[in-house]
């Protein structure tokens, strides 16, 4: 073919799958697929001749080239593994808690076999799906019995809509939160069919404020943990003790809404403290619900778990059915609880705890070794330095508690007239490289946190792409 090419010579859409040059790409992503982009790059060369009224070299090296490079676009999977430098551990817009190993071989082991999701092994009759999870979360939390959902979102919910459907539920206004992505306690409530009566004011809710809203219509106490905010200062908040006590005189069953809810002490881990579910339960709690991938470090779940007389009326919802989970996540459940009955192992094998209780030290040795590594891909282009930072835990867990990190911190050459411009632009460069990374932006620096940064060889084997 000629240089110069005019739309009367442009070959069809036939005699371009028929070049021999796209005989492996046809045989590697399929026919259709193939020729898809055959036809989208046809029209697009079409459209910038009729534009440029340029001639292009279309020989079938050049279709091959083109076709492979729009076929590796389209076929990469829309969702993929990146690294999460951010600084954040349970970051939930990228997955939350990373699954054990032994989680993961649960799942591959049920996902491509059929499974006793709800069949009895012993009578050879339907089962509970529940009833995989039961007993070690009843021994983990001292729960009599419990119920898994999607996530916790649907776990209060679902628990709102069997206990409290067309009635009043007080909650303290210190309480009425709102976690990222939408979800409101408000609106929950409205949504599960039962009334919120504020009680109480912003900073300080006392007993009275409870007991003074209390009538007929009342369905049940809810105390929500403010896990993603703290309010400091002249403050006041009903001990769940207290409510379970006053909740136990007037006959009404008392739920705790933990959040993050994990099932060890995490001082015994170096780390701040959480309430756990143990805990609320032991404090007179009838119902409480937490998240499976917050800092329980399993799948995305709702877990709720309590006395058998709530529980066996939760299970019946008909919701229940359209809330449940599937056996993927319930063999990657049922994996991650298996490892809290060895506490002392639990930081090797547990990512989240492993991540949340990484030494500094070793954080900056990290640093220390790839410091090189990222000045020598951006050579001469920014200044490149490591400094002491802050990791959060995230998902909403202990908001003020921070966790001693170390950072590589990139910034733009003194010289460069729009430092802001040239941060967006190489966060998205990191956004571009095969596994993408993720960053933050942070102090007039585009900051890589390596707290969670596990694949030293797989990061920096990427970086000469920067170039
Ligand atoms: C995170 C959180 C939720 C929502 O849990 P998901 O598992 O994200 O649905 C609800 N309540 C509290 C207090 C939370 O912290």
């Amino acid at each position: 073919m000629s240089d110069k090419t005019s739309l009367a010579v442009l070959p069809s859409v036939d005699r371009v799958m028929n070049f021999a040059a796209l005989k492996p790409l046809i045989d590697g992503y399929g026919r259709q697929a193939v020729l898809a982009s055959v036809r989208a790059l046809l029209a697009e060369v079409r459209k910038t001749l009729i534009a440029s009224g340029n001639g292009t070299r279309l020989d079938e090296a050049w279709f091959e080239a083109q076709c492979r490079a729009r076929l590796e676009q389209t076929e990469k999977p829309s969702l993929r593994p990146v690294f999460n430098l951010t600084g954040t551990v349970l970051h939930t817009n990228l997955g939350r808690a990373l699954l054990p190993l032994e989680a993961q071989q649960a799942v591959l082991e049920v996902m491509s076999k059929p499974a006793n999701v709800e069949y009895d092994l012993k009578s050879g009759s339907r089962g509970e799906r529940d009833e995989h999870v039961e007993r070690l979360l009843c021994e983990l939390t001292g729960a009599e019995a419990v119920t898994v959902v999607n996530n916790n979102a649907a776990a209060v919910f679902l628990v709102l809509n069997t206990l409290a459907l067309g009635k009043e539920v007080p909650v303290s206004r210190g309480e009425l939160i709102e976690i990222g992505g939408s979800f409101r306690i408000p609106d929950i409530m409205k949504r599960a069919g039962c009334k919120l009566i504020e009680v109480g004011t912003t900073n300080r809710t006392h007993l009275k404020d409870y007991e003074d809203a209390l009538n007929a219509h009342t369905a049940l106490l809810m105390k929500v943990h403010t896990s993603n905010y703290a309010i400091q200062g002249f403050t006041a908040s009903v001990p769940e003790k207290d409510l379970a006590a006053l909740a136990n005189k007037h006959g009404l069953p008392f739920m705790v809404d933990l959040g993050s809810g994990t099932l060890v002490n995490l001082k015994d881990f170096g780390l701040p403290a959480e309430p756990t579910p143990q805990q609320t339960l032991g404090h007179g709690a009838d119902v409480v619900t937490f998240s499976g991938d917050k800092l329980l470090g399993g799948p995305q779940a709702g877990l709720i778990v309590g006395a058998k007389e709530f529980l066996k009326k939760i299970k019946k919802n008909p919701l229940k059915r359209a809330l449940r989970v599937d056996k993927i996540k319930l063999a990657a459940l049922e994996a991650v609880l298996r490892l809290y009955r060895d506490p002392e192992r639990l930081k090797e094998r547990l990512p989240t705890l492993r991540l949340l209780t990484r030494p500094q030290k070793e954080i900056e040795a990290l640093a220390a070794r790839l410091l090189p590594l990222v000045e020598k891909s951006l050579a001469g282009r920014a200044r490149v330095s490591m400094k002491p930072c802050h990791s959060q835990i995230g998902s909403g867990a202990l908001p003020v508690e921070m966790l001693p990190s170390h950072c590589i911190a990139i910034l733009p050459p003194q010289t460069e007239r729009h430092p802001g411009t040239w941060l967006e632009k190489i966060a998205a460069a990191f956004r571009a490289l095969p596994v993408p990374v993720i960053g933050r932006i942070e102090d007039n620096a585009f900051c890589l946190d390596l707290r969670c940064l596990e694949d030293e060889k797989a990061f920096a084997g990427q970086l000469s792409r920067l170039a």
